[in-house]
């Protein structure tokens, strides 16, 4: 019994793990909203609605990400 039981923690552990992990890749600052509009988070200015479309969850606008993408060498 006790076997089957650290076998589970150590499963819910390594499941919890590589959910955490993939959050913080996929991570995005959270939103600056204004006046009901998303804002980008470097330079203020609102973001494109056809960007907030294809990416709900963006903090920043399309010229920022680009900054931003390019910092991290990708
Ligand atoms: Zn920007």
């Amino acid at each position: 019994m006790p076997d089957i039981l650290d076998h589970a923690t150590d499963l819910e552990m390594r499941q919890r793990q590589s959910a955490l992990d993939k959050a913080l890749k996929h991570s995005e600052p959270e939103q600056d909203i204004r006046d009901g509009m998303v804002v980008c988070i470097d330079c203020a200015t609102p973001i494109q609605p056809a960007r907030l479309k294809a990416k709900p969850n963006a903090a920043r606008c399309i010229h920022c990400q680009q900054i931003e993408e390019q910092r991290h060498g990708r």
